[in-house]
């Protein structure tokens, strides 16, 4: 293939785009996929590990009783500023995650004996003497009051341990759905495979599909991106959310596999310091350090999603990608679609314009692996055929106008101003 191996070149002055098809991507694809092992990870679960290893000391004698309070109650506060720190900045958005938090809970509160030994603060005894009143099994009270003020520690600990513990019993859970989960979604994509629905070749399939990893995800650790779910490509890792009702988490898993089977432009990189960081953090959120993933191979574009020139720039046509990714998964699980809005702005741009567009030809490229053997040009065949032909339809660059007209106005106002006739003049002359 002519790449270098993948370990003399650590840092790369300027991403380099490589081939998906090719053996540098291919190894470190593999490589991720043998250090990434399933781990029940949560919000908590360093916290609870950290105050195993303080009980522990104690029991050994290495720790005084009142030493190991004082280390505890750090542990605490360090994980009540996570809490409140998401509290803060998602605001209404975690209301869904944290309800089961606040659940737990209640739980917990309904089993007085954890507050027996932790002095129970007057603080906590006003919640608890609430819910006492309350009588309810409602978790809105107490979810308000966090909002409002930090919750106490001695009850931040029970409820940690609580959390971290239903998670695990999810992901065990969870664990023993996913063998049949992936069989069923991967002999119903070889049927819409040979109905034409997937123009891909499937030796390529079947490489996307086993080198992606299933876990449960903790929305409490971090928002997940999607609803349901997530895909996160430069992990191939397909994340999904505890308590979905049967057919809600079969539709979402195979949505967020479409993602895994998205024709990819790998590039090495070198990341800013500040992206660095947040790589590193969130690699250890997988459990995997650093030098386990070196060097740093990214996905520039997964289907017809491309990453911005810097790395916190916005990427482009993510509402296209999705609603090609909500079609396939719609299709394969006979089940409504999720992203019905651009869907829509999607049937929009096939019919409105002078010569309609063929929704293959959006397949085409969505499954497009970038091929770096080829001349210039023609390292993404599909997608270039594809530009060409929106050009033709619409003029040069309404596309990335598009795009643009969504991220400033929202897929809503993109719609309506697609369905209006000739409406589609209006955005090819705003930019
Ligand atoms: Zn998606």
């Amino acid at each position: 293939m002519g790449e270098k191996n993948a370990t003399e070149e650590v840092l790369i002055p300027r991403p380099r785009k490589i081939s998906e098809i090719g053996e540098l991507y291919q190894h470190s694809r593999e490589k991720w996929q043998e250090t990434h092992t399933q781990r029940a990870y949560c919000f908590g679960s360093d916290e609870v590990k950290d105050l195993d290893a303080v009980r522990l000391q104690v029991h050994g004698g290495e720790l005084t009783e009142e030493n190991a309070q004082a280390k505890r109650r750090a542990i605490i506060r360090k994980a009540r500023n996570r809490l409140q720190g998401s509290l803060q900045e998602r605001g209404q958005h975690i209301a869904k995650e944290l309800y089961a938090f606040f659940d737990g809970y209640l739980h917990v509160v309904s089993q007085r004996t954890a507050f027996e030994h932790s002095g129970v603060s007057p603080a906590v005894q006003e919640l608890l003497t609430a819910f006492d009143n309350s009588s309810s099994t409602n978790p809105l009270p107490l979810y308000r009051a966090a909002c409002q003020s930090p919750i106490p520690p001695e009850l931040l600990e029970p409820l940690l341990i609580a959390h971290v513990k239903e998670f695990q019993r999810k992901n065990e859970e969870f664990l023993q759905r996913v063998p049949h989960l992936k069989r069923e979604f991967y002999k119903r994509a070889l049927v819409l495979r040979a109905r034409g629905l997937l123009p891909v070749e499937e030796p390529t399939l079947k490489t996307r599909f086993e080198q992606t990893s299933v876990q449960l995800a903790d929305p409490l650790l971090r928002p997940l991106n999607e609803i349901y779910g997530q895909y996160s490509s430069d992990f191939s890792l397909v994340e999904i959310a505890p308590d979905l009702p049967g057919r809600l988490e079969k539709h979402t898993f195979a949505h967020e596999m479409y993602h895994a089977f998205e024709g990819k432009t790998p590039a090495e990189w070198r990341f800013s310091e500040e992206v660095e960081t947040e790589v590193s953090r969130r690699l250890r959120e997988q459990g995997v350090q650093d030098e386990e993933r070196t060097p740093f191979i990214v996905d520039m574009r997964s289907g017809l999603q491309f990453r911005g020139a810097k790395e916190h720039g916005s990427s482009r046509f993510h509402w296209l990608n999705e609603a090609l990714t909500d079609f396939f998964a719609a299709e394969h699980t006979n089940e409504k679609p999720i992203y019905v809005r651009e869907l829509r702005l999607l049937r929009g741009l096939l019919e409105r314009g002078k010569k309609p567009l063929s929704h293959g030809d959006f397949a085409a490229a969505y499954f497009e692996p970038y091929d770096a053997q080829e001349p210039a040009g023609q390292r993404l065949a599909y997608w270039n055929a594809l530009m060409k032909k929106i050009t033709e339809s619409y003029g040069s660059g309404f596309l990335v106008k598009l795009d643009k007209f969504v991220q400033e106005k929202g897929v809503d106002e993109a719609l309506k101003t697609m369905e209006r006739p000739d409406g589609w003049k209006q955005i090819q002359r705003a930019y």
